[in-house]
């Protein structure tokens, strides 16, 4: 029996469940919130507007009955191509065997492979690679003519109707969201959605553009840039900058450049999104195993391990928990392996302001987080309390990595939601935001409940005078009476 308090026994680590028909009923929306989950993802590529309604209903009822913060990502496709149909579903493309792609959704003899890309024809040139099946087949390019373009099989392999292509290192003149993205952007916005992630990202404009039509749909959604391609990785610094977060989308990710390379450009770009202060997302894989096992791999939990050494805020399950057997013990297991890498953060002290390039953190309040932080750590204190308006205060704490937990209060309940992916902080709903000592009082009360706070434990708060003022200016050291 786990004699931990409830706070503790949930990693720092956020952990993103993907809905699907495995886990979208209430009472298992609940498990996996019980078990580790902080943030659920509906991914837009499955599934219809009013299936996401439904199963965005369900969340946020469970949310009510657990009175709990919990998060929702909209993933949008974005310029994702897939095949067309199939002759009889699938295909088996054997080595050396030839292919035509054509223009039109509809294939004409048995060798022709029609895309939902209509431009494709145009933008392949002869020695490109087409990668399908997830990067299990490949074919290279050898003829282009007006209508399609013929190609070889180099890697082998089974293709099914409607699998994704890919086309590393092509060029595509694809806009960054189609109409159907856009639908769901609105959607999305009506919604009350905390985040929104866009697939196939190639630059920071892509990014501008559904910042754009979010804030002209009046939503404070927090836009995810999925780094997925080379062109991405070309453009990262500025692409961070623009975007609210990160996700490194190895599914795409790992198919579109040298999967080799995965590991270094994993930590590239956790390393630059750091430096900019903004949250990343691992996704892809990491208990794979689990869709059809109750335990996983060595090598998966050593994956999730090395990603929250690296530095990851966030780690994704996607068929593990959409439409695995066992979605459940694979949160469970996400939340174990994080809290013991965990402990390789408990004499982590913070780096100066000075060490990181975040826009728009006011120089006071970079100032007070960081001496908050070696406060919180030279006292032992056993939580830090940050109240924050935008969340932009408990981002910068959380992006200290220390190993004392912050717990985050707002006045916007959207906020508190998009804490949801902030590491080590725990959003607490229902909390008064008014004075120091309202909140401390408020704060110490949950603790004492809870089990995180005992007599005589010291909590440091980090607030302003007034949270609609330009900074937080006020550090108060508390010792729980
Ligand atoms: C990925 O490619 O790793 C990813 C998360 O994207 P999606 O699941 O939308 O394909």
């Amino acid at each position: 029996m786990e004699t931990r308090p409830r706070s503790q026994q949930r990693a720092r680590t956020k952990i993103i469940a993907t809905v699907g028909p495995a886990c979208q009923k209430p009472e298992q929306l609940a498990g996996l919130v019980h078990a580790g989950a902080d943030l659920f993802r509906l991914n837009m590529a499955h599934g219809s507007l009013a299936e996401h309604a439904q199963t965005l209903w369900a969340i946020r009822q469970t949310s009510a009955d657990l009175r709990q913060p919990i998060a929702v990502l909209v993933d949008l496709a974005g310029p994702k191509i897939r095949l067309g149909e199939l002759p009889g579903g699938m295909i088996e493309c054997v080595a050396g065997a030839e292919f035509r792609f054509v223009r039109g959704t509809e294939a004409r003899q048995p060798d022709d492979l029609a895309t939902t890309y209509e431009p494709l024809i145009d933008e392949l040139k002869v020695g490109d690679t087409v990668m399908l099946a997830d990067g299990t087949v490949s074919m290279v390019v050898l003829e282009k003519k007006k209508d399609y373009v013929r190609c070889r099989v180099v890697q082998p392999g089974l293709v099914r109707s409607r699998q994704g292509l890919n086309l590393p290192g092509v060029h595509l003149s694809a806009p960054a969201m189609d109409e159907i993205d856009r639908k769901n952007a609105i959607w999305a916005a009506e919604n009350e959605i905390d985040f929104v992630g866009l697939s196939f990202v190639r630059a920071p404009r892509d990014v501008r553009e559904l910042k754009n039509l979010l804030r002209d749909a009046g939503s404070s959604a927090r836009v995810i840039a999925k780094i997925e391609k080379q062109e991405a990785l070309d453009h990262l610094e500025g692409i961070i900058s623009e975007a609210d977060g990160i996700m490194v989308a190895r599914g795409d990710l790992g198919v579109e450049i040298n999967v080799a390379q995965m590991p270094v450009v994993q930590k590239r770009i956790v390393a630059t999104c750091h430096e900019h202060q903004k949250p990343v997302i691992i996704a892809t894989q990491m208990l794979d195993s689990m869709q059809h096992s109750r335990r996983p791999t060595r090598a998966e939990v050593t994956d999730v391990a090395n990603a929250i050494l690296d530095g990851g805020d966030a780690c994704m399950l996607s068929g593990e928990t959409a439409i695995g057997q066992f979605p459940r013990e694979a949160v469970e297991m996400m939340n174990q392996v994080a809290l013991a890498a965990e402990e390789l953060f408990h004499d982590n002290v913070p780096q100066p302001p000075g060490n990181f390039r975040a826009e728009g953190l006011h120089p006071i309040t970079s100032a007070v987080v960081y001496g908050a932080g070696h406060i919180a750590a030279e006292i032992d204190a056993r939580l830090m309390v940050v109240a924050s308006h935008s969340g932009a205060t408990a981002l910068a704490l959380s992006k200290q990595r220390t190993y004392v937990q912050t717990v985050g209060i707002s006045d916007s309940p959207q906020t508190l939601r998009q804490m949801c992916l902030y590491w080590g902080v725990i959003p607490l709903g229902d909390m008064p935001t008014l004075s120091s000592q309202q909140m401390l009082d408020a704060v110490t009360n949950w603790g004492l409940r809870d089990g995180s706070l005992e007599s005589g434990d010291h909590v440091v708060l980090v607030a302003g005078i007034g949270l609609n003022g330009g900074s937080h200016n006020q550090v108060v050291v508390h010792r729980v009476p």
